[in-house]
């Protein structure tokens, strides 16, 4: 169990955790297959110092499908957490198959900001341009990372263009267009604003995500968060996943759960709240305002319901779940 203390704004766990951080970024990242995602993710976690050095990337960050099916649970989305600066970033895999259900909309209204990672060589594909249209449409301003600089064949000139393009069919506004880029290779760990400067390490593309990326936006009054992915854990149960959107959640805490018309789904008591911490979730004694979390303890309530206090009436607007989907998570 954590003991937290408070000092100041900062609360530090003094047991088991590296601290719950005051400050949060929450991120998309957008790439067609292949492009480089998984491996970027995994640099990004030796970077920041997740893993001791005799330790190794035991489970590739986004590449978990394989243990879904074994244990025959749906993870829609992936998310994996990493600290630069004091600054916890979740980055949520954004699934790059045709929409579903309103799955990508779900995803990219949880996060502030989205890195578009784009292969040097191959420019933006099918899977990019699709997520990407959805996240310019929720007013995202994204980051460009054009990805494999080291391959004989990049073109990142073209590349970029190509990107700009993209962005102006999506009918990008100004600040959009006016997007961000670093070039790099992350499988040789480095991203830089100049492609032909110094090689040395990730760096950049977290300082860039702390400067360019907002802080969540976060709501007074009761809890209230939208369950946007939905996990059967043969232990836990139904999980939900989502935006901690106003207040808190604690394990113990009565809530409830609205469908989005409103109507009333169950009251339902939360048995444990799970936290991203690395590539693993972490059971934790209170998740607050602005962070993803994963709530277990429901036995009816699903994506696109608002989980809130006993006293909300209202649900948070939500991208209505059609039925053939439903079908197709259970
Ligand atoms: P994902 O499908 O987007 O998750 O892509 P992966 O991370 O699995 O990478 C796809 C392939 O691209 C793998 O063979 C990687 O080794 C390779 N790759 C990843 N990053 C780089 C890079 O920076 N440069 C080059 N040349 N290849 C890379």
């Amino acid at each position: 169990k954590m003991v937290r203390c408070k000092i100041g704004r900062h609360r530090i766990n003094t047991l088991s955790d590296v601290g719950v951080f005051m400050e949060l970024r929450n991120i998309a990242i957008i790439a067609h297959v292949d492009h480089g995602k998984t491996t970027l993710v995994d640099e990004l976690l030796k970077q920041s110092g997740v893993f001791r050095e005799n330790q190794q990337v035991a489970e590739r960050a986004m590449d978990s499908n394989d243990i879904e099916r074994e244990r025959g649970i749906t993870i829609l989305a992936k998310c994996t957490s990493v600290v630069w600066k004091d600054t916890r970033i979740n980055i949520i895999d954004t699934p790059g198959h045709a929409d579903f259900g309103g799955e990508v909309e779900r995803i990219l209204n949880m996060v502030d900001g989205a890195i578009v990672l784009v292969d040097a060589s191959e420019g933006p594909l099918p899977q990019t341009k699709f997520v990407v249209s959805k996240a310019l449409k929720q007013g995202l301003r994204p980051i460009v990372a054009i990805n494999k600089i080291d391959r004989p064949d990049e073109r990142h000139q073209d590349v970029l263009n190509d990107i700009f393009d993209l962005f102006a069919n999506c009918d990008a506004n100004d600040e959009q267009l006016d997007f961000p880029v670093l070039y790099g290779s992350g499988r040789n760990g480095w991203m830089a604003e100049d492609p032909a400067g110094p090689q040395e390490s990730l760096a950049p593309l977290f300082d860039l995500v702390l400067r360019h990326v907002p802080p969540p936006k976060v709501d007074t009054g009761p809890t209230r968060m939208l369950a946007t992915t939905l996990t059967a854990d043969p232990f836990l149960g139904r999980i939900l996943t989502g935006r901690i959107t106003s207040g808190s959640i604690k394990p113990n805490q009565a809530l409830k759960a609205l469908h989005h018309d409103g109507s009333l789904v169950e009251n339902f008591r939360v048995s444990k709240v799970l936290a991203f911490r690395g590539l693993e979730m972490t059971s934790v004694d209170l998740a607050e305002a602005g962070d993803i979390v994963a709530i277990a303890g429901m036995s009816e309530a699903t994506v696109a319901d608002t989980l809130c206090d006993p006293e909300v009436s209202e649900p948070l607007a939500a991208q209505p779940i059609d039925p053939p989907t439903l079908s197709m998570l259970f």
